[in-house]
């Protein structure tokens, strides 16, 4: 259904437009950190020890188990930056499809306008249309046509363009002369697929020039009409300021998104849940404060004092170092 990009009147300015139109447990067995009744297990990692804390010893299902929900994690995680990407080219501008009767239509029934003047609406209006794939329609009716249909210069221009146009692509202007009480009203109306194109924005920018056009004595209607016309044609398709914001972090946080979900992927494909080296992790005596480490004399890494009978590194037999 189109909608009311806005209008105005002789007497009382312009109006904007209205539109109606498990888990929890299994962390809390193995975590980083000392937690009362906890275990402190060590294992080693490029030649130096590290510990995890729990009840239990982590074993080859907890890992296989770990490996499962990271890859739903990273799952998750490429879902989300493909919703991210596709919000962000949604709102893109982009020019509408012209796969619509695109004929321009200016209807003078209120005899306001010369052949001239229609030439250069034509010509204007198809321009915007080039420029957007928004067909600009103008209508112009006297106050006894509009008065015979209820009177109500937006449910009219509604009508209108319900009747005149099976698309949501067209941007009708309604224009009502009383030529008694030497008065004027506009109505502008436009379809719902415009929007990739024609922002609110625009369309309350469009309601203001027109207004103020067809209120400076200067301008013909045929002027104002096309005026207004050519500056929203000119600004259409522009990324408008306070979108880039939003374009940015969908975009970088997309991005960011796959790319830590796809090194996770990697990382966790060539990591096999049998070399998880947590399984083989060896309990320290006391848990709540860290070991003393000592270096291996054979190969120089470090290990936890008075716990290991052999090198956790090279193998090498230890001297029952800590009696
Ligand atoms: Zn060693």
């Amino acid at each position: 259904m189109p909608h009311s990009s806005g209008g105005g009147r002789s007497h009382g300015g312009s109006h904007r437009s209205s539109r109606s139109s498990k888990n929890s447990a299994a962390n809390m067995r193995f975590g980083r950190s000392y937690y009362p009744g906890a275990n402190r297990y060590v294992y080693y990692r490029a030649g130096m020890p590290q510990y995890y804390f729990s009840d239990r010893p982590y074993t080859l299902q907890n890992a296989r188990s770990e490996k499962i929900k990271q890859f739903f994690t990273s799952i998750i995680s490429i879902i989300l930056a493909a919703i991210f990407g596709f919000s962000g080219f949604k709102s893109l501008p982009q020019k509408v499809k012209t796969d619509y009767n695109t004929d321009i239509l200016i209807n003078d029934a209120a005899r306001l306008l010369s052949d001239t003047e229609e030439a250069e609406m034509n010509e204007a209006f198809l321009s915007f249309q080039n420029k957007t794939g928004v067909t600009p329609a103008f209508f112009t009716i006297n106050i006894k046509e509009l008065k015979t249909e209820g009177g109500d210069l937006q449910d009219y221009a509604y009508k209108l363009y319900v009747d005149t146009f099976n698309d949501e692509k067209h941007w009708l202007v309604v224009y009502c002369v009383d030529n008694v009480e030497k008065s004027w009203s506009w109505e502008g109306m436009i379809g719902d697929d415009c929007g990739s194109m024609i922002t609110t924005d625009l369309e309350n920018e469009f309601t203001r020039q027109l207004q103020s056009n067809l209120m400076d004595n200067s301008k013909s209607l045929s002027a104002s009409v096309i005026d207004a016309f050519n500056q929203i044609g000119q600004k259409a398709g522009k990324i408008s300021g306070n979108k880039i914001p939003t374009l940015i972090f969908l975009f970088a946080g997309g991005g960011l998104l796959l790319f830590t979900a796809v090194k996770k992927i990697i990382g966790t494909a060539k990591q096999k849940p049998e070399d998880d080296p947590r399984i083989n992790a060896t309990q320290c005596p006391v848990a709540e404060t860290e070991p003393e480490t000592i270096k291996c004399d054979y190969c120089g890494n470090e290990f936890v004092a008075k716990l290991h009978t052999t090198c956790p590194h090279c193998g090498a037999p230890l001297e029952n170092n800590w009696e």
